[in-house]
């Protein structure tokens, strides 16, 4: 039997060295070689073709197909659905014991091919090395966290004892989960949400984000390998719209499990509240969506880590995190210096292809989102002075020039409507009262940080501050597993503490037992 040792999160790769560096690039040799393979739905198990095929691209070269998947149809997403509700009585029943098992040996596999899966990752999202190493960290994170987390819950719950009597509470899992991720993970998210559903005994029918599907796939091989039972995990790629929504729907499923933009969050809100033909239950929406992520910097800051932390927060993967730094909220007495700071430092990124190891900055997902981020860019000209970049950026993919307007109003659109791209707004405050009613001022409340070194000031700012996960003097991404449980208020989402003691919860229901023993 497996000894259960403490959870430890996963150290990152330091890069700079050589036989880490070598290891990398052979990882990126293997994987390059595999480019471009078809990859089918499966099913309890079988793989089976759908209406038709789509490709992921290379967002550094648009013109390389990274995989190439079937499209999702109703009919499919009725199948997995059916199969994975099948799939529940067994798997329900297994002891936690050996569902956590799994989850370990997935684990294991993941740090085995750690450089292979961040290989992926930076072929299919543009992710840079660091950020690619880091997403799969946080994948092996969250699948040893949630099997330890699994048993803690499997085991014996306090309960106020009564003579006479002897009572249990039991968490007991919900059915079948449907279980839809975002592409700016691919790895820990999609893994993660996956990891929580299946380990706790519920089945699941995975629909990957269509830009990286081909992740979702190497980490559905790995289930396969580490003895996941056929059904349990299903796995079908295709449309949001269309395959999305029809599991959503689905009178079978009772949770639904979403990361991703508010719009979509919303819609599938309102669509799990129906209740469908035959539907026992009411379903659960876990949903965390959007962000517009703020760092205050005080007039007691320390002006250059403040630049430093901004710069990294709102450039790291491109801005595309949730929790991305996309408003530095900046004292009058220091404004200056840290626009200057902010500008230099944004100048310095390099900016390219993200196989490439020199590379801070690579593109944004696809052609869409490009046009979209430039589209804010340019209405942003004329809402604030520009002070680094200002479009698009030399080089095959789809490239953006790392850019910051300063001098943005609280109302302007990109003070207040997340951009999910590299683009700073810097907005100048008048004292602390004013940076957080700025901070505060959006429909969102995921991530923010405040750079300080008066301790009135941090302590006000860590009870005013209306977000998620706040931080004092350090930048407000990188949430580890397990340290900092993640999730957001208000339009950043339902605050699932991903990461965090209270997550399992979610796809999990108690049930309470209480035996007479005496008259
Ligand atoms: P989307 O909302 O576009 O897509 C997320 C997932 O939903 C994808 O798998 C997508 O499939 C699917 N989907 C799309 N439409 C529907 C639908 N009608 N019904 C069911 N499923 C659907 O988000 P992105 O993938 O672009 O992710 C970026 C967003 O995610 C940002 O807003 C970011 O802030 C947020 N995010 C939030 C996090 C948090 O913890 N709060 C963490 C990470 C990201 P398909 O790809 O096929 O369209």
């Amino acid at each position: 039997m497996r000894e259960i040792t403490e959870f430890v999160n996963e150290p990152f790769t330091d890069f700079g060295k050589s036989e880490n560096r070598k290891a990398m690039e052979a990882a990126l040799a293997k994987v390059r070689a595999r480019l471009g393979a078809s990859h089918q739905v499966v099913i309890g198990g079988k793989r089976m073709a759908g209406d038709g095929t789509f490709v992921s691209t290379n967002p550094s070269r648009p013109s390389e197909i990274v995989g190439v998947f079937e499209k999702g149809t109703a009919e499919l997403a009725d199948l997995a659905v059916k199969t994975a509700h099948e799939a529940f009585a067994s798997w329900s029943r297994t002891s936690a014991r050996d569902r956590s098992e799994v989850l370990f040996k997935a684990a294991a596999i993941l740090r085995e091919r750690k450089h292979e899966m961040s290989a992926w990752m930076i072929f299919e999202a543009g992710k840079n090395w660091a950020e690619a190493d880091g997403d799969t960290a946080e994948a092996i994170d969250f699948c040893e966290f949630y099997a330890r987390e699994n048993l803690r819950y499997a085991g014996e719950q306090p309960l106020t004892r009564i003579p006479s009597e002897k009572n249990e509470l039991r968490y007991i899992p919900l059915g079948v989960c449907a279980i839809i991720p975002p592409w700016n993970f691919p790895l820990a998210i999609m893994a993660g949400m996956t990891a929580a559903a299946f380990v706790t005994g519920n089945t699941v029918v995975l629909k990957p984000a269509s830009d990286t599907p081909t992740i979702a796939a190497r980490f559905f091989e790995i289930l396969e390998e580490a003895g996941l039972p056929p059904g349990v995990v299903n796995f079908l790629t295709g449309p949001g719209s269309l395959a999305g929504e029809s599991l959503v729907k689905h009178p079978l499923v009772r949770v639904v499990a979403f990361t991703g933009s508010k719009a979509v969050g919303l819609r599938i809100n309102e669509l799990a509240a129906k209740v469908g033909p035959g539907q026992k239950w009411v379903k659960r929406a876990v949903l965390e969506m959007g962000g517009k992520d703020f760092i205050i910097v005080d007039r007691t800051a320390d002006v250059d880590a403040a630049a430093t932390g901004i710069v990294s927060a709102a450039f790291g993967f491109q801005g595309q995190k949730c929790s991305a730094c996309s408003r530095a909220i900046v004292d009058a007495s220091v404004y200056d210096a840290v626009v200057a700071k902010v500008a230099e430092k944004t100048k310095a990124l390099a900016v390219g292809a993200a196989d490439d190891p020199a590379t801070a900055v690579g593109p944004v997902i696809n052609e869409d989102a490009r046009r979209k981020i430039l589209n804010y860019v340019e209405s942003g000209k004329s809402e604030g002075r520009l002070v680094a970049g200002g479009g698009a950026a030399d080089g095959s993919g789809w490239l953006i020039q790392p850019t910051v307007i300063a001098d943005v109003k609280e109302d302007a659109r990109i003070a207040q409507e997340e951009i999910f791209g590299p683009v700073l707004a810097i907005l100048k405050s008048k004292d602390l009262d004013d940076a957080l009613r700025i901070a505060n001022g959006t429909e969102y409340g995921l991530t923010g940080s405040i750079y300080s070194n008066d301790r009135a000031a941090i302590d006000r700012a860590k009870n005013e501050a209306f977000v998620g996960n706040f931080y004092v003097n350090r930048k407000c991404t990188g949430a580890l597993v397990g340290v900092h449980p993640f999730g957001g208020f208000n339009m950043s989402g339902t605050d699932s503490k991903a990461g965090g003691r209270d997550y399992l919860l979610l796809f999990l229901q108690a049930k309470a037992i209480s035996e007479l023993t005496s008259r």
